[in-house]
């Protein structure tokens, strides 16, 4: 992997949700996660509120933030944490239409193993997934369906899923409006499209500022919040159903670990033994579970699950 000169191969971009030119600047971040060089400047769209990074890597040169382990490739089992990850979005998606066998496609699938549980409860499903190595474990391991690329690149049916699902994808995506248009395109009449994204409205954006976890300079280009959420999908032809508030506890023991210990959670070879370090994660999360459930219940949730239907007609 080569590194990217903070000055090479950046580019100046108009607002990925209304096409505005004017915003303000709110800070400059960083590469906390890798560690690779560059500033990226953090702006908040004068016209519609999005927050984006501006200037920002090219996507050719994007490919080099983004370390082969980005997306972990399980050594043997999956992690509780994955299991639980993957569990709940299933949940989720079957209270969309209970007792019904659904036709899904989740964008941005990583190895399969949500796909995995749905296609054991009997659902028909397909995953769109850029990383090699995710793509070749969930194909040879699950034996899944999986398309290597993108929503762009990838050739889809045009009213052909039933729920179409983006678990934190959305804010990795250079035009997130076009890929939602893409999306809705896919959706049968009335199937609906469910996506997770952190938070930029939460409690911990606001706390912590550059120095937030899930702000993961270069990486997530856009950061949207409830209002902007909302937005988006309906620029995209989407009806907005509704917007759950989660606790996001994970970004937030991520983040505070981040500041103990100068290194993320996701990096290895830190001062800290990693047992250490995943038994203090495991602390702090417990510690700071009931202060981020309340963040969520009062609307500033680290992440947000959107929730947008595909008029029927
Ligand atoms: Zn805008």
């Amino acid at each position: 992997m080569t590194d990217v000169s903070p000055l090479g191969e950046q580019e100046t971009i108009p607002c990925p949700l209304c096409n505005g030119s004017d915003a303000d600047q709110l800070f400059v971040a960083q590469d906390r996660l890798v560690g690779k060089p560059g500033t990226f400047p953090v702006v908040r769209c004068k016209g519609c509120g999005l927050v984006y990074l501006n200037p920002r890597p090219t996507r050719r040169a994007l490919k080099e933030y983004y370390p082969a382990d980005y997306y972990p490739v399980p050594g043997g089992r999956e992690t509780p944490e994955a299991l639980s990850v993957a569990r709940g979005l299933l949940k989720r998606v079957e209270a969309i239409a209970p007792g019904a066998k659904l036709s899904i496609l989740d964008a941005g699938c990583g190895t399969g193993l949500f796909l995995k549980l749905a296609r054991d409860r009997g659902h028909d499903v397909r995953g769109i997934e850029p990383g090699d190595a995710a793509v070749n474990y969930g194909r040879r391991v699950y034996g899944l369906p999986i398309d290597h690329g993108t929503l762009e690149s990838v050739d889809l049916p045009e009213n052909g899923f039933d729920v179409v699902t983006m678990w934190h994808v959305l804010e990795h995506m250079p035009d997130p409006v076009s890929a939602l248009r893409i999306v809705c395109r896919a959706l049968k009449p009335g199937g609906m499209l469910l996506f997770g994204v952190p938070n930029f409205g939460s409690m911990e954006a606001s706390l912590f500022g550059r120095r937030w976890f899930s702000l993961d300079a270069p990486r997530h280009l856009v950061h949207f919040d409830p209002e902007t959420a909302r937005q988006a999908v309906q620029a995209a032809g989407f009806e907005s159903e509704r917007i759950v508030h989660s606790p996001g506890t994970a970004g937030m023991v991520y983040t505070l670990m981040g500041d103990l210990t100068g290194v993320s959670l996701k990096l290895r070879g830190s001062a800290i033994p990693d047992r250490a370090y995943h038994r203090i994660a495991g602390v702090l999360g417990w510690l700071v579970w009931p202060v981020c459930s309340l963040t969520a219940r009062y609307g500033r949730g680290g992440a947000i699950e959107v929730y947008a239907r595909k008029p029927a007609d």
